[in-house]
């Protein structure tokens, strides 16, 4: 079975349109200085948000913008009642302290949960945090196709705190057995091919291969790899897609899903 991201996606954004529908709802879009690769995801989120009929409020600063400015910046947004949520778009250069500035968002705005306040709740489960969008990407399709996921022995390549950590909090919290592998990790292959699900989220074009899963297992690929202008996830669809109970396709996956949840967030942070 093929888990279609456009599916996914098409019921999230009716639900959201019956929410919008008379509201005035804002998202704020930090962005510093001319970043491409930032200007085409900014760009999809400006097109979902003008179908939803969501506002954006750019705010731009310029390339050598200090800590203390940024800070600055967000704590106006902070308090400026008209904007529901905060984003700010990474990577943000190297002489600017993400952490703090990223911790410096009112975790009640914090609508691409990468504070540290809203990945606590995550970790504790406390159920009033925002997810970060892409994990939430991954559990709105394992919900959408109904798969059981209590019980399930799931293993998450990648350990980064925005993609694999909170995948692997946010499906431990729902009753599955997790294990999570990165670059260090031991006998891979061996982990993989007894998993009843495989995430796989390291930046590596078709790493994992069809030697690597079993029949029954569900494959989910967040995987995102240019190259020579082309879209590849960390999975080799090609060859898993005869092979595995199911799979997420690149493109058409969970990139598919991933905007729509940051204004999902920010419908959801007007409504609270
Ligand atoms: P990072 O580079 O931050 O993390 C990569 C992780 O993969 C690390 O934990 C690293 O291990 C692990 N890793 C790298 N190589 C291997 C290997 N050979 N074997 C096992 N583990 C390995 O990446 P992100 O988490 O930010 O992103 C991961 C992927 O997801 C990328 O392709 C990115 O483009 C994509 N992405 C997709 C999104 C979407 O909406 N679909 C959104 C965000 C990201 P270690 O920690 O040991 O170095």
């Amino acid at each position: 079975m093929i888990l279609d991201g456009k599916l996914v996606v098409k019921g999230i954004r009716e639900k959201l349109k019956k929410d919008v529908l008379g509201n005035k709802i804002t998202l704020a879009i930090v962005v510093v200085g001319e970043n491409s690769s930032s200007a085409s995801y900014i760009k999809g989120v400006m097109k979902t948000s003008e179908k939803l009929g969501i506002n954006i409020k750019l705010v731009k600063t310029d390339e050598n913008v200090s800590t203390e400015e940024m800070i600055e910046k967000i704590n106006e947004l902070n308090i400026d009642d008209s904007v529901n949520g905060i984003m700010i778009q990474m990577p943000l250069p190297k002489t600017i302290d993400q952490v703090k500035v990223i911790n410096s968002i009112d975790y009640l705005k914090d609508v691409d949960g990468l504070t540290d306040i809203s990945m606590g709740k995550l970790v504790k489960n406390t159920g009033d945090g925002f997810l970060p969008c892409t994990p939430l990407a991954v559990l709105k399709t394992i919900e959408y196709y109904d798969i059981e996921i209590e019980g399930m022995d799931v293993v998450v390549i990648g350990r980064s705190n925005i993609v694999g950590k909170p995948i692997a909090s946010i499906l431990t919290n729902k009753g599955a057995t997790v294990t999570v592998c990165h670059s260090k990790t031991k006998d891979l292959k061996e982990k993989t091919k007894n998993a009843d699900m495989v995430i796989v989220a390291i930046g590596r074009k078709h790493f994992l291969t069809e030697d690597m899963v079993n029949e029954d297992a569900v494959v989910i690929d967040v995987g995102i790899n240019v190259v020579d202008g082309k879209l590849y996830g960390d999975v080799d669809y090609d060859n898993l897609i005869n092979k595995v109970k199911a799979i997420t396709p690149v493109p058409g996956g969970i990139g598919t899903i991933t905007n729509t949840l940051l204004l999902k967030n920010t419908v959801d942070s007007y409504l609270k």
